[in-house]
């Protein structure tokens, strides 16, 4: 299993660990700041190092409970070799703000009491949101983005806790649909991803700490899907 130290810190940019295995190309470590393809967010990139020796980093995904580095050049690492890891942080940077956007815009339409939003896929210069809510026109996109807007305006902080199943449980809000709550039911830990005083999901992603450094969202995409399902998506400035 691999140490995932991303769901405790999203702000850890370099840190140590040990090859623990190599198979066709991708390295195992006992720990990672690297964020695996998972949530709607795209993996981190960067660099392992060793001694003198950079390797490229290109693309990390989870199996199981390990994560994988697709790495090149990685047949000159062996199993028990000490490296540094080192992610690039504009790219990680910019997903944390996209998916902090997502959570806002999710809670202010669970707020709203009149549709959900049902996905999202966060890119490192945009983020796609998709709603089935009825009546849902561009204008009352706009209002959400709008209402969006103050919360992150009113820089509330970011906090990741865990909780217990038992915990987990009595918190009805947690899973706001059938397969979140089938998900729960298969869990061991739950990481709760809390915006003070707004709102607070289970989730395994990477958020900013505060909403301020959201930014400034803007409607950059708006598609007519049906009656009830539009799919929307924004940029962030
Ligand atoms: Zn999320």
């Amino acid at each position: 299993m691999t140490e995932k130290l991303f769901l405790k810190d999203s702000y850890l940019k370099e840190f140590d660990a040990i090859v623990t295995k190599i198979e066709n190309g991708e390295v195992l470590l006992d720990r990672t700041a690297f964020y695996p393809t998972g949530g709607g967010q795209p993996s981190d990139t960067g660099f392992l190092f060793k001694d003198n020796q950079t390797f490229k980093v290109t693309d990390v995904h989870k199996l199981g409970d390990n994560v994988y580095h697709v790495t090149e050049n990685s047949e000159n690492l062996k199993v028990g070799d000490q490296v540094k890891g080192k992610i690039d942080w504009d790219r990680r940077y910019s997903h944390m703000r996209y998916h902090t956007a997502l959570h806002i815009i999710d809670g202010v339409v669970f707020h709203m009491g009149n549709g959900t939003m049902t996905g999202g896929q966060i890119y490192v210069d945009k983020a796609r949101a998709d709603f089935d809510i009825p009546g849902l026109d561009k204008d009352k996109v706009l209002k959400i983005l709008e209402e969006s807007q103050k919360v992150i305006d009113e820089k509330h902080p970011i906090e990741v806790k865990f909780l217990t199943k038992e915990e987990a449980f009595k918190i009805p809000e947690l899973a706001r649909t059938e397969p979140g709550k089938e998900l729960m039911k298969k869990l061991d830990t739950f990481r709760i991803v809390d915006i003070k005083d707004f709102d607070f999901q289970l989730d395994g992603g990477t958020h900013v700490k505060n909403t301020g450094e959201v930014g400034k969202i803007e409607l950059s995409k708006y598609e007519n899907k049906g009656s009830h399902h539009k799919r929307v998506e924004i940029i962030l400035k």
